[in-house]
């Protein structure tokens, strides 16, 4: 039998050892750069192996180079014993190894070999850095990084300009963003990468006015900012809820062309759905000419946030139509928006859907969201059994979210339950006594109340203080709940007093059960809750913007009941729309309504 091999032999009598290329222009060698998967490179290494080629370094290099590009879990430990093959490796082959653990599953896998180098003395280069660095900040290994740190510090690359972006990265990817922070003050003339890297730090931090003074340096320093800047930005726009700033960086971005990046057109809507502006979000997901999966979701989510149901299911409809995949975060948000919309039975459709359908394993999120809707629907005991059956040990926030739909709902026995749970795993936030003590109260459990008060105070959990902002006339404008010794808060104290008389004459009635000084008679109760940040907010705005201005103001905890209540009322006798963002989520006040449905 003749089998007829379709490419010639290169001569097999080579020095196996030499690094010149054997590769003849038809031989199967050449078909290297070609290959995408493990297959085709074992059969090129079946066809070198066959030729006496098996331990030519060259051809080897070539290997790992190809295997590490894209890596997986099988190509990465391919290239690693074709690694363990060549005798006297070199840093260059090293880099390429590193490079491909920085891209893959197990990015700290990358350091056993990085030791196993260092012992037979290769020394890393300013190619190593980088590259270990990002596998540091993929793998969350920051005692790995510091001690690369110290190396680099070493071999005086620590200021390298490949080096130093990486090293920023690395610490604010392990949420060290002062050690981040400190680099970047030690760099003499920053380049755009650190700047993008200390701003994304920043952000991360939930710091934007830092990101954002970091932007007005870069722009003062005539540094050309690049997509990713413009992500960063957009994200402090979205942490502030300020819109005025987000409107100027949009014609910032499109000024200088960044809206041709799918990328900054979803950082838009994201920006425009966090600043309350669907309208906004709407139109840049219009004018998208190519849109991928995160923008689909980005939208998707968008509706939910705001309540929009109906409007986020159909546009899933749309985007299976448009044969665009969803992923974790579409689901995310379809759950969201029945959520939103209290429907529990699509809410579960969804749910099973994403893992028998589409193959996407559920995280954390998804399972808090789904029992967020069981809580709002009233199925609390569905709710307790969904949390105690998890496949995996329910967190904190799993736990809080069914606390806040026992307190919804007035169930002071289940709460009791689930508080004990949340003790088990911490008992030093004071949001949690708050609840439950609300609760109590509710209930007329006085005896409770007094007893948790006391708890608080010898564990002494102190209070986060409510703090609520607006942005007026381009400045974000900062309210702390009793904020009222100030001279400057006269004016808003008068201001806020009037509307409370007009507000109780549409038949407002402060709940000052909420509040729990023993001390205090009932109408010092009723000042404490008309200071609170968000009605100092919202009175605040109310005299600095003209008739018919939409008020936008962004709080750091859950809007408590009489606020809600109240900015319902005022919504109705001043005909302006308030937009407020709460840790939860978005509250659309509109004559007298609120888009959650009295839910949060
Ligand atoms: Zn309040
Ligand atoms: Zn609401």
């Amino acid at each position: 039998m003749t089998t007829t091999f379709p490419f010639s032999y290169p001569n097999i009598y080579n020095n196996i050892t030499s690094t010149k290329p054997h590769t003849h222009l038809t031989s199967p060698l050449s078909l290297l750069p070609n290959c995408t998967s493990l297959n085709e490179f074992k059969q090129i290494q079946a066809y070198s192996i066959k030729t006496h080629l098996q331990n030519d370094i060259f051809i080897l290099s070539k290997f790992i180079n190809l295997c590490t590009l894209n890596p997986n879990a099988a190509k990465m430990e391919y290239a690693h014993q074709l690694f363990d093959i060549i005798s006297e490796p070199d840093i260059i082959l090293f880099n390429y190894m590193a490079r491909g653990y920085a891209r893959s599953d197990t990015p700290l896998a990358a350091f056993l070999l990085f030791v196993r180098v260092l012992w037979v003395g290769i020394f890393p280069d300013y190619y190593t850095f980088p590259s270990l660095l990002k596998a540091c900040a993929k793998g969350k290994g920051l005692d790995e990084g510091k001690q690369l740190h110290c190396f680099a510090v070493k071999y005086g690359l620590n200021d390298d300009i490949y080096v130093c972006p990486a090293l920023i990265n690395m610490y604010i990817e392990c949420n060290d963003i002062g050690s981040g922070g400190l680099i970047f003050g030690r760099i003499v003339d920053p380049c755009v990468i650190s700047y993008n890297a200390i701003i994304s730090g920043y952000v991360r931090a939930s710091e934007p006015n830092k990101a954002l003074s970091m932007f007005r340096e870069l722009q003062a320093k005539k540094l050309e900012p690049t997509y990713v800047t413009m992500l960063g930005v957009l994200s402090s726009c979205g942490l502030l809820g300020a819109l005025d700033l987000g409107k100027w960086v949009h014609g910032y971005v499109k000024e200088h062309g960044f809206d041709q990046y799918v990328k900054v057109n979803t950082g838009l809507i994201d920006m425009y759905a966090k600043c309350g502006s669907l309208d906004d979000a709407d139109s840049v997901f219009e004018s998208m000419a190519f849109k991928d999966t995160p923008a689909w979701s980005a939208m998707i989510m968008t509706y939910a946030l705001h309540g929009q149901g109906v409007r986020a299911i159909s546009l899933f409809e749309n985007m299976r139509k448009a044969r665009v995949q969803p992923d974790g975060i579409t689901f995310l948000g379809l759950i969201n928006a029945c959520n939103h919309a209290g429907w529990v039975e699509k809410g579960w459709k969804y749910f099973n859907s994403m893992r028998d359908e589409y193959g996407i394993n559920p995280g954390i999120k998804h399972y808090g969201c789904l029992l967020d809707l069981l809580g709002r629907a009233g199925c609390l005991d569905e709710a307790y059994k969904f949390v105690e059956e998890l496949p995996i040990k329910p967190t904190l926030l799993l736990w809080r979210t069914l606390l806040a739909a026992c307190s919804s709902h007035g169930n002071v026995d289940m709460a009791e339950r689930v508080i004990g749970r949340i003790f088990e795993l911490d008992d030093s936030h004071s949001g949690d006594y708050v609840i439950l003590s609300n609760m109590c109260a509710r209930a007329g459990r006085l005896k409770d109340v007094i007893h948790l008060r006391k708890l608080m105070k010898d564990k002494r959990v102190a209070k986060l203080p409510g703090c609520s902002m607006i942005e007026v006339n381009n400045r974000v404008h900062e309210f702390f709940s009793g904020d009222g010794t100030h001279a400057e808060h006269r004016e808003l104290h008068e201001a806020l007093d009037m509307l409370f008389e007009k507000l109780k004459l549409v038949g407002y009635v402060p709940e000052t059960s909420l509040v729990h000084y023993a001390d205090m008679n009932e109408e010092e109760k009723e000042i404490a809750l008309r200071y609170h940040s968000e009605k100092l907010a919202i009175a605040f705005g109310l005299i600095n913007t003209p008739p018919g201005t939409a008020i936008r103001v962004v709080k750091n905890i859950r809007v408590c009941r009489d606020c809600h209540s109240a900015a319902k009322l005022i919504s109705l006798i001043s005909g302006r729309k308030i937009i407020l963002r709460d840790v939860q989520r978005f509250h659309h006040f509109n004559s007298g309504k609120c888009s959650c449905g009295d839910y949060w």
